[in-house]
């Protein structure tokens, strides 16, 4: 095949006839594996794996999306979607897989607080649209990851203990299902479906379109105290205790560290073992300043950026990489984490261990992260107290969650998971009445399990 299948007819590759029936739909294009632009299309963020589909879909509009459905629906092949790649679950090649970069308007409300996206935005477009009128998204850590792909698995992020997860502040949805139509979804319209779709991530359908809730933050005192990895015991077991003292606006975490020697890491990392406490304080500066006291003084920080900010520059808490690089993403969420678990966790994963992970993450949870939303949904892991994730590299087996088993609640936290040897059920991320529930809304909604690419639920009336 020549090139992009932008225009009509002729078309003896993948599906023949039926190819030529979805191109006649579409405003976007349609990419077979001998396309020059296929591979493009599909490269995402993480490297570790990539979407090998019969076609791939890059879709200019929630009617392309609806004509790539109904396309796969009726060939009876998989669909799988994409934004930016940083979630990729390692699906299996064929089906059909929905490209949404190219849907990516951002439009902000200052008078109702309210912002709107289409299915490929990243964050780093809401946060910058949200700023002038002194309003932030419940964005995660890095600013790259896509808006949707984020909201629909949970979001967690640096305001989570004040406002909760990104999806409890959803609106409204418009979503593609397994049948083609487009609907409007909210807590009055499909109800059950509103419910699954936030929490429960891509089973339900493509979503095109969201609306959400911004918060009055407009700075914060935040950033990242950095120590050399060999003060781990210290630094670890003082967050600890005092991650049991903090109010609701202070959201932090700490992450081992095992940076590479490259260039997009910053020269004092390159190469080392460190330690990395991330803080976000909404309340003043004076009063944030004497909360992180007790952590500056418990090592010898080799840098310190924790300082009055504005909420535009959240992306330096955690400094996230911005390079495609390949890691698997594991975690588990964890029910407390006392003097045992800390001994545990630096066993495996601190000075003088043989792990390997490029990071290991322990976030806070707890506050408004604990209590349902006020419009409640599908979200899974209310009841830890911390998450423990780790990143690791191709390959690398689980050294560090397995022997922290005993302090987990049995969940794991949806988003954080990606790669190669994580892309099973989500079955583990939900309590069995929430497990069950939302099996009944996919049978509902996809009966023939049409979205079963990513991290699959099936469906069971
Ligand atoms: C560096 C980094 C930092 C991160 N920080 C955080 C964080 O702070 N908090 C947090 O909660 N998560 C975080 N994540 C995880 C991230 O939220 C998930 O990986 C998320 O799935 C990424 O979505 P995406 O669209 O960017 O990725 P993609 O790989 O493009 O999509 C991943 C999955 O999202 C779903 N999805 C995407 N678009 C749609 C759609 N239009 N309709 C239906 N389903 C869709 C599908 O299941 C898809 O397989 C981080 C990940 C990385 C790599």
């Amino acid at each position: 095949m020549a090139g992009p299948l932008t225009g009509p007819p002729e078309h003896a590759g993948v599906a023949g006839k039926a190819l030529d029936g979805l191109l006649s739909r579409l405003r976007g294009e349609a990419l077979t594996p001998e396309d020059p632009g296929y591979a493009r299309e599909l490269a995402g963020f993480n490297r570790i794996a990539q979407h090998r589909p019969d076609v791939v879909v890059a879709a200019l509009s929630a009617e392309d999306v609806s004509a790539a459905v109904s396309f796969a629906a009726q060939e009876r092949l998989p669909v799988a979607v994409q934004a930016t790649g940083h979630g990729i679950a390692a699906p299996p090649p064929g089906g059909v897989l929905v490209s949404t970069r190219r849907m990516n308007a951002v439009a902000v409300d200052p008078f109702t607080r309210t912002a709107y996206v289409e299915a490929g935005a990243q964050w780093h477009q809401v946060i910058s649209a949200a700023a002038p009128h002194g309003l932030a998204p419940l964005n995660g850590s890095s600013p790259l990851v896509g808006v949707v792909g984020y909201t629909l698995g949970g979001g967690l992020g640096p305001l989570g203990r004040q406002f909760g997860f990104a999806a409890d502040h959803v609106t409204r949805i418009e979503v593609v299902t397994a049948d083609g139509s487009i609907r409007q979804v909210t807590r009055d319209r499909h109800p059950e479906l509103f419910w699954a779709l936030r929490g429960g991530k891509g089973n339900f359908g493509i979503v095109t379109r969201l609306w959400f809730g911004l918060m009055p933050v407009r700075r914060l005192y935040g950033g990242g105290i950095h120590f050399p990895g060999e003060e781990a015991a210290q630094v670890l077991h003082t967050w600890r205790r005092w991650t049991a003292t903090v109010p609701e606006e202070m959201t932090s975490s700490v992450s081992l560290l095992r940076l590479p020697d490259v260039a997009d890491v910053p020269r004092f990392l390159r190469g080392t073992f460190a330690v990395h406490v991330r803080i976000a304080f909404t309340g003043p500066a004076e009063e944030g300043e004497r909360l992180v006291r007790p952590l500056r003084a418990c090592g010898t920080p080799s840098a310190d950026s924790v300082a009055e900010m504005p909420y535009a520059a959240v992306a330096d808490i955690h400094q996230d990489p911005t390079r495609p690089l390949p890691y698997h993403e594991r975690n588990i969420v964890l029910k407390e984490l006392e003097v045992g678990a800390t001994e545990a966790l630096l066993e495996v994963a601190g000075a003088g261990s043989s792990c390997g992970d490029l990071m290991v993450e322990v976030r806070h949870l707890g506050g408004a992260l604990s209590r349902p939303a006020e419009v409640p949904n599908a979200v899974g892991v209310r009841e830890g107290a911390y998450t423990l994730s780790t990143l690791s590299p191709p390959g690398s087996p689980d050294v560090v969650l397995g022997p922290m088993e005993p302090w987990s609640t049995g969940l794991r936290y949806l988003n954080f998971l990606a790669g190669a040897d994580t892309a099973g059920p989500a079955g583990e991320c939900f309590g069995p009445e929430t497990l069950n529930r939302l099996a009944r809304v996919k049978a509902a909604v996809d009966p023939g399990n049409l979205f079963r690419l990513g991290h699959p639920i099936a469906p069971r009336p």
